[in-house]
């Protein structure tokens, strides 16, 4: 007879991962219609792998929501970028 008994050990593994966005703000964003989160063109470039180009094309298209600020620097919705899908027809178009 086996005497063995089987053990069976679950290991649950959590991972927090924390995206830091210094000059991020929120604002009114009148495309969302509600609160969101401002970031610059740079840190959407490097948190959302979209190249300069492809922002300024959406921005210009009204799929990116943007604000300027008063020194005439411009902040993108974060909201409105996390919402494109990634293989999207929209940004493959343009490209
Ligand atoms: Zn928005």
């Amino acid at each position: 007879m086996n005497d063995a008994k089987k053990t069976v050990r679950k290991i649950r593994v959590e991972k927090t991962e924390r995206i830091v966005l210094p000059k991020a703000r929120i604002q009114y964003c009148d495309g969302c219609r509600g609160e969101s989160i401002f970031i610059s063109v740079e840190q959407a470039t490097l948190n959302f792998g979209i190249s300069f180009r492809e922002i300024f094309r959406l921005v210009e298209r009204k799929i990116i929501h943007f604000h300027e600020n008063s020194q005439g620097l411009m902040f993108v919705c974060a909201a409105s970028i996390a919402g494109l899908p990634k293989e999207s027809a929209i940004i493959r178009k343009d490209i």
